[in-house]
């Protein structure tokens, strides 16, 4: 599930300036070590999610790292420090040697996780993963109704994931379940809550999209009210109140109705460490996307060498890199600027301060959006068709047209 990533712990942008490169990075050795490797297996998914942030043009990636190259980057991630690592995609499951791959990281001393659809997760190959050491594993919905989860991910699989989370239990694994949220399903959201409750769910993460890759192109379609928003926030507290701490109910809410900008990623090349399914190494989810940032690739260079002197993830680590407002503002060691990413896609220079800050110049592109998601609940509300991800990128494919 590539919508959301906090259970692990457009079109009509204004006009773009000139994309920038990074400004010239500093060999960083002082860095502290990464806490969390996320390793994305595979781009293949038997899903299609309209929400899903998994790069548009992910299908013109250099071939898969094959079981070798990945027992390496584990152990050398291991070494460096990391503690945790998530095994993600797309959805991990079409690789046949994950359950080797978790083996050794777990044999390594990592906690473990899947972050997964359901689509593959038979009973042989949950027991085989149990008996790997896997530690945890995050099961995706899109809906509570077998009609809106299968219209969203453009397959039939509401049925299967109830299986699957039948089957999680039976394991003995914690239920953590996610549902990305947006205009379609916010309305659903106590429905969302019970089915978690009726599976049994210890922990339910209701993460609203974030505006990226495909999610991106489709942001205009996705969009909720503040009205939405804020009615389905009070659905949430409602429940909290009522079930405790049965079920752990974590409610993201989106940037765009903030005023001030997620601490992304805890900081660049702070604690995360990504390696997309070709190799490429990345700060971030999104880095891909950044104009001028050349990702190394852990083909070529051993994973200490990427984190600690590359000058990708040297390229926004620490301040040296900000412009004003962000340079003398005094909040700029608790979100470190906000997402180089959305500063990249709504302004066209990497960087600026995060426009979901209220302080940036161009806050006012994030407030015309959300304006935008009012405006169109007077007709009906999804002029434009949902593009849903698959392997040809759609004409509009680039997240700043
Ligand atoms: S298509 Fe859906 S299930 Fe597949 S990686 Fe994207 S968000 Fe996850
Ligand atoms: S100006 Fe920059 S550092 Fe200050 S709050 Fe906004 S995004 Fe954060």
């Amino acid at each position: 599930m590539r919508g959301s990533v906090g259970g692990w712990i457009e079109m009509t942008a204004t006009a773009p300036t000139t994309p920038t490169a990074p400004t010239t990075p500093t060999a960083s050795a002082s860095a502290a070590a990464p806490l969390w490797l996320l390793a994305e297996l595979t781009y293949r998914c038997p899903l299609h999610c309209a929400f899903c942030y998994n790069p548009v043009d992910f299908a013109s990636h250099g071939p898969e790292l094959d079981t070798e190259a990945w027992l390496r980057v584990i152990s050398e991630a291991r070494a460096l420090g990391a503690v945790q690592i998530g095994f993600s995609g797309g959805e991990p499951l079409v690789r046949d040697d994950l359950e080797a791959l978790v083996a050794h990281a777990r044999g390594l001393g990592f906690y473990t996780n899947l972050i997964t659809s359901g689509v593959g997760l038979t009973e042989a190959r949950i027991a085989a993963l149990k008996e790997a050491g896997l530690d945890h594993i995050q099961l995706s919905f899109q809906d509570s109704s077998r009609e809106l989860n299968d219209f969203l991910s453009s397959t039939r699989t509401f049925d299967l994931k109830r299986k699957v989370a039948q089957l999680i239990k039976a394991y003995g694994y914690p239920m953590v379940l996610n549902c990305v949220l947006h205009r379609y399903n916010l309305p659903h959201v106590a429905q969302i809550i019970e089915m978690a409750l009726d599976i049994g769910a210890e922990y339910l993460e209701l993460a609203n999209t974030q505006y990226y890759g495909w999610a991106m192109l489709n942001r205009e379609q996705l969009m909720p009210t503040q009205e939405a928003l804020r009615e389905a926030e009070e659905t949430v507290n409602r429940y909290r109140a009522l079930v405790g701490a049965r079920c752990r109910i974590l409610f993201v809410v989106p940037d765009y109705f903030e005023k001030r900008p997620k601490a992304c990623m805890n900081g660049w090349g702070s604690v995360f460490l990504g390696v997309a399914p070709d190799g490429a190494a990345l700060p971030c989810h999104a880095a891909r996307s950044l104009p001028g940032l050349k990702l190394p690739n852990v083909r070529e260079t051993s994973l200490s060498s990427i984190w600690y002197e590359s000058t990708a993830f040297n390229a926004f680590r620490g301040e040296h890199w900000m412009r004003e407002p962000c340079q003398s503002c005094d909040e700029r060691t608790t979100d470190h600027g906000g997402c180089r990413c959305q500063a990249y896609m709504l302004t066209g220079d990497t960087r600026a301060a995060d426009p979901v800050c209220a302080k940036s110049p161009h806050h006012g592109e994030v407030e015309r959006v959300v304006a935008f998601a009012r405006r169109q609940t007077g007709s009906n509300g999804h002029e434009q068709p949902l593009v849903f991800r698959s392997m040809t990128p759609p004409r509009r494919a680039s997240n700043r047209e």
